[in-house]
């Protein structure tokens, strides 16, 4: 169905007008509210002079504030720019510039970092909010009681031009006159996850986003049935997040339960005391979960539905999460170009464990040469993953060779290696850019991954191509020991040898007490590899 994203938002105020949008510790908002919210946010921003089509950063955690900016901003017709707090300079100097970013919203306690780079990007406005601020929240004398304590509530030198405070843009009524959007506009430029190389701003639109948050419903459809609630800890700026734990469940009218933080033992008491229905989440989330000490002591069993995507699930611990809670975890997959979600294990059908699932509805996928791409291989045979459907970007924004690269003849080229199976399971294998070469042999790290986590001894592990004079690249395991363990290189190397062929056992093998990861936990191979690389010269 072809509307601007937003459209869904009002279809939920009109059919649940007082059911609770967003719980947020003792605060709460109904449909019909946040519907209202977004509009005046809209209208102020317009007062603003913010036009169709300019760009607005949303730097937040997850925040009912960052849930009201954003119906607020798509529904001005401005292109959100969803920025991770945590970026590093360099990071957003680079996203704004790219992207042009015009206004930015965001929390006090980021404004430092902020400040600093003024003179280093684009933004005319700076809108700022504090935890509780323009809600009415009941924490916020806490929270800035708490802040002000610990030293750290930075103090915002607020001018009335470019510098402004947050609640502006709830102030007064809507008097709002909605732009002509159409669901072919732009709603996001969205930035991949830079795990393999310089982020790029995908060109997602209203289309796109509302296509994919209705794939998963009817994927799932018997979600909604009866009111749900999602638990929030994905984070909003990913595309991941943002359709699961926002888009989606608000075209259902379920309850958003937002985490600003992702910190293990709040959130399992969370699950205790709000009783979410769905838990959309990522292996280092469940994985995290798992390692508690006292998560036998906490009441999950509200819970039916577990979804995780954005990195490979070890079978292991899905087993081991069943298990402890009753509850399965389904995986799917999916990528930032396709606004993400492209497949799915089904919730009423066969789930298979290690396997991505089936193509989405209205997805077509494909297993084609890696080389050459064209036609679909048959099953068991490996190549890239290839998929079309109406989730898929319109384009990288201002990257016409890296567009090229990517969309050719309709299908997007995922960059990820994969086979289907004979009964049109899909399987990720590695990822392209992961591959090793050694020798001429073609070595997949995820499988050496899986073998070493595996081991009783081992926490974490990871294995990387480093380059080898004689034989292009070695393997070389990355290996954090659970605590109170103590492990060999040459135990490891001889556990593998039982388990691998023998090429594909690590060469060299280190010990870290953590893996660099980006945001969403996906460990940084291409930083650990550099590192080599440094070493060498
Ligand atoms: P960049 O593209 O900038 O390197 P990124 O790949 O992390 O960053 P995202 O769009 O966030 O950007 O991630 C998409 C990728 O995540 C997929 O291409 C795939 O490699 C991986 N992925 C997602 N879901 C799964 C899954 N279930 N199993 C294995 N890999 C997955």
């Amino acid at each position: 169905e072809k509307v601007p994203l937003f459209r869904f938002l009002d279809r939920a105020a009109h059919k649940w007008p007082n059911r609770k949008a967003i719980v947020f510790k003792n605060w709460s908002v109904s449909y019909a509210k946040l519907k209202t919210m977004s509009e005046v946010f809209a209208a102020n921003l317009k007062a603003a002079g913010i036009r169709k089509g300019d760009r607005v950063a949303l730097m937040l955690p997850n925040l009912p504030q960052t849930i009201v900016a954003f119906w607020g901003v798509i529904r001005a017709g401005a292109i959100g720019v969803l920025t991770n707090p945590l970026y590093m300079e360099t990071e957003i100097v680079h996203q704004f510039n790219d992207a042009g970013v015009r206004c930015c919203i965001t929390l006090d306690l980021l404004w430092p970092k902020l400040e600093k780079l003024r003179d280093a990007i684009p933004v005319e406005k700076f809108y700022v909010t504090t935890i509780g601020e323009g809600l009415k929240f009941p924490l916020n004398v806490l929270y800035k009681l708490q802040a002000k304590k610990a030293g750290t509530t930075p103090k915002i030198p607020y001018d009335g031009k470019e510098v402004l405070p947050f609640k502006l843009l709830l102030k007064g009524r809507s008097k709002f006159t909605e732009e002509k959007i159409v669901a072919e506009d732009t709603a996001l430029l969205q930035y991949t996850g830079g795990t393999t190389g310089v982020a790029k701003g995908c060109v997602l639109t209203h289309f796109n986003l509302g296509a994919n948050l209705q794939q998963c419903q009817s994927m799932i459809h018997s979600l909604g049935r009866q009111r749900e609630t999602f638990l929030g800890i994905l984070p909003y700026f990913h595309i991941y997040g943002l359709t699961t734990c926002l888009t989606w469940p608000t075209s259902m009218g379920a309850t958003l339960a937002p985490f600003p933080r992702y910190v293990p033992l709040d959130v399992l008491k969370g699950i205790h005391k709000l009783k979410p229905t769905v838990f959309p989440g990522a292996p280092a989330v469940y994985i995290s979960l798992l390692q508690q000490k006292d998560v036998d002591k906490y009441d999950i069993s509200s819970i039916n539905v577990c979804v995780s995507g954005s990195a490979p699930m070890p079978v292991e611990y899905m087993e081991q999460f069943e298990k402890r809670t009753g509850t399965a975890i389904s995986e799917g997959y999916g990528l930032t170009e396709a606004s993400p979600v492209t497949h799915f294990n089904p919730l009423h059908g066969v789930r298979k464990s290690g396997s991505i699932g089936l193509p989405f509805p209205d997805t077509d996928a494909k297993v084609v040469d890696m080389d050459v791409g064209g036609e679909a291989l048959p099953p068991g045979k490996l190549g890239e993953l290839a998929v079309r459907g109406p989730q898929v970007m319109k384009e990288y924004y201002n990257r016409p060779d890296a567009t090229a690269d990517v969309l050719r003849n309709g299908w997007l080229y995922t960059g990820d290696i994969a086979y289907m199976d004979e009964e049109g399971y899909f399987f990720i294998v590695d990822r392209k850019k992961d591959l090793i070469i050694s020798g001429g042999y073609n070595i997949y790290p995820r499988e050496i991954d899986e073998v070493l986590h595996a081991h009783p001894k081992i926490d974490e592990a990871v294995s990387v191509g480093i380059p080898h004079e004689a034989r292009g690249e070695i393997v070389k395991a990355y290996v954090v020991v659970k605590e109170g363990e103590t492990l060999t290189r040459s135990d490891v190397i001889a556990y593998c040898r039982e388990k691998l062929a023998n090429y594909k056992v690590p060469r060299r093998v280190e010990f870290r007490r953590e893996l660099p990861k980006t945001m969403v936990g996906k460990v940084l191979r291409r930083a650990l590899r550099d590192e080599e690389v440094a070493k060498m010269q």
